[in-house]
């Protein structure tokens, strides 16, 4: 990787330079008698206490301290080892175990504010369904690290001492402690709880191992409870009729910690789902896409897996194409486009879901996943009356029909799509699927005999080419102001630029969309140089990321100590960037 660059260049919005100031360092009571003594005073005085200061079982360090109250809270870290914390050998010794540690004490941190920090003044990030690698919390062999925030009280710009010390000698050391205690007498159940926490996650890895060993796409175990509580809500649906498979799909394996599991296995190929309308073919389509993250213990998902890099691919009429290979979906359109190299600042339904299709095979994605709800009818099917009442030769789009087959065996990309409204998919179907009620079956034999029965009228089937790796130009970067954030899931913003990535369904978590906005800017600006493939590039992220952890982000102007960051999928900082606008190729 290149060097740092000069942190001067990078004043981002809300990271303005700040004096470094001198770290002080003491005791947690001379913090204390240090906050009280600055009661009255003015809000800036605050700055003073930045230092380590050493509470006996943890350290605090204070690393920012807010200029003003109504500016973004303090940054904190609480540190402590790991082995004088009670934290068992088994979950600290190999970085999976101390991920998943580290995502089960921000979560145990985050608790106990409820509890220990009701005054509201305590933050730290929060987490979903899925255990990631997290900034907000770090395990190595000797150390763990949560970061969090304080807002340090005030009655308008003048410090109230006495409540601040009262944060520092209770709230705050009070949470710390029951987050990081696993050796006190009623520690046994949160030992407990960590150690299924652990487990989930080294249960999810097997099961992904055992889908590259058997060279299967994805695996879902019976039991498990698909069905979430709402459209709004990832938590389980409580009363769900829990997850069957086929007897025809179902093979069994041994996990490390849930021992021996049965399941739906897929192999790869085209599988079709089908059924009537609201009988769980999204739900189940839902929980594969989610199926590249691990689950919390009690989700229901923990047993589902798929293949690391499977993609969910959806239409987002509007969204920006440069210069992608949309070819075998879309040519000679009407104003004699390359489409070759097709670039818009606004893709139509069926462009956008042909260009984001093609991408996710640039960037070695294995597994599409693709619902009816969500795609252009257009680009999915072509029924035998329109091929006769349109020619071939005035219709731009071969629907994905025609494709899916020869991606499957010429490109080796399989597919899982959901499509209840049209039977043309069931003659490209390697295996078809039929929700009903909730019930999973295999009525691949079944489809066959449909299809030799009505047999289709016309067939347009054809192969798929090699995708060819695109080279992006570095941009030009070195803004007045440069801004980079992230909103939410659906928005990445990089100076003027917003990137919409609210299509870009496997970003999960508002920490990821954050990670995708700081590597962004690091490959635009530092990586790519018109000879490094956009696959490259990624790849010297994860690089980056795999040496550094989030932290290594900083090198592209965030702030030191990030809280925020939730580690991307390769494939999902690669969709983002194909929808920056101002993405410009070799
Ligand atoms: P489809 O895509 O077939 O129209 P959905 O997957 O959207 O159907 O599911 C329809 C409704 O049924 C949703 O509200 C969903 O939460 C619920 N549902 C799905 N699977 C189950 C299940 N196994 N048990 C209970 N409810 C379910
Ligand atoms: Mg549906």
């Amino acid at each position: 990787m290149t060097p740092r660059p000069d942190p001067s260049r990078h004043s981002h919005t809300g990271h303005g330079q700040e004096r470094p100031l001198r770290r002080r360092s003491g005791s947690d009571q001379d913090l204390i008698a240090d906050l009280r003594r600055l009661d009255g005073r003015n809000y800036g005085a605050y700055k003073s206490v930045t230092g380590d200061w050493d509470y006996g079982d943890f350290s605090l360090a204070i690393d920012r301290v807010q200029s003003d109250p109504y500016a973004p809270p303090s940054s904190l870290r609480a540190l402590a080892d790991p082995r004088r914390m009670g934290v068992p050998a088994d979950c600290l010794a190999t970085p999976d175990q101390r991920l998943a540690v580290a995502d089960y004490l921000l979560r145990a941190f985050h608790e106990a504010l409820g509890a220990y920090a009701p005054s509201g003044d305590v933050h730290i990030a929060r987490a979903g369904q899925e255990i990631l690698q997290r900034s907000a919390c770090t395990v190595d062999p000797e150390r763990v690290e949560v970061r969090f925030q304080v807002r340090m009280p005030a009655h308008g710009r003048t410090i109230q001492g006495g409540a601040a010390a009262r944060l520092f000698d209770l709230d705050v050391p009070d949470t710390v402690m029951a987050t990081f205690d696993f050796v006190s007498e009623d520690a046994g159940e949160r030992v407990e709880a960590l150690r299924r926490h652990v487990h989930a996650l080294e249960d999810h890895r097997a099961l992904q191992e055992a889908l590259a060993q058997r060279g299967w796409i994805a695996f879902v175990a019976d039991g498990a409870v698909l069905a979430r509580r709402s459209g709004i809500s990832q938590k389980p649906l409580e009363e769900a009729v829990p997850f069957a498979s086929p007897d025809t799909l179902r093979q069994r394996l041994t996990l490390p910690h849930a021992g021996a599991v049965t399941g739906m296995a897929l192999e790869p190929g085209v599988t079709v789902i089908v059924g009537g309308g609201y009988h769980g073919k999204s739900t189940l389509l839902g929980a594969l896409q989610r199926g590249v993250y691990p689950h919390v213990p009690g989700d229901g998902r923990e047993l589902v897996a798929t293949v690391p890099e499977a993609m969910k691919i959806r239409a987002a009429d509007g969204r920006a194409v440069s210069e992608v290979d949309v070819s075998a979906f879309i040519t000679h359109l009407p104003g004699g486009a390359d489409t070759t190299h097709f670039s818009t600042e606004n893709a139509s339904g069926s462009t956008s879901q042909a260009a984001s299709l093609v991408e996710a095979v640039e960037l070695g994605s294995q597994l599409l996943l693709i619902d009816e709800d969500t795609s252009a009818t257009n680009l999915l099917i072509r029924d035998a009356r329109m091929r006769e009442l349109v020619h071939a030769d005035k219709e731009p789009i071969t629907p994905l029909v025609d494709r899916i087959g020869g991606l499957a065996r010429e490109r080796g990309v399989s597919t899982v799509l959901v499509m209840g409204g049209s039977g043309d998919y069931l003659d490209v179907a390697d295996r078809v699927l039929m929700m009903d009620t909730y019930r999973c079956l295999d009525v691949s034999a079944r489809a066959r005999e449909v299809c030799a029965a009505m047999p289709r009228q016309r067939s347009d089937i054809q192969g798929f080419d090699e995708v060819g790796a695109r080279t992006p130009l570095r941009a030009r970067g070195g803004a007045e102001r440069p801004k980079t954030k992230a909103q939410g899931l659906d928005q990445v913003v990089l100076d003027r630029q917003t990137v919409d990535i609210s299509d870009v369904e496997q970003v999960v978590d508002p920490g990821q969309s954050e990670a995708i906005a700081w590597a962004m800017r690091g490959l635009l600006e530092e990586v790519f140089d018109g000879h490094t493939t956009l696959g490259e590039g990624l790849d010297r992220i994860e690089a980056l990321l795999r040496e550094q952890g989030l932290d290594g982000l900083t090198r592209f102007g965030a702030r030191e100590y990030p809280a925020f960051l939730v580690r991307p999928r390769r494939v999902d900082l690669g969709a983002a960037l194909n929808r920056y606008r101002a993405l410009r190729l070799a």
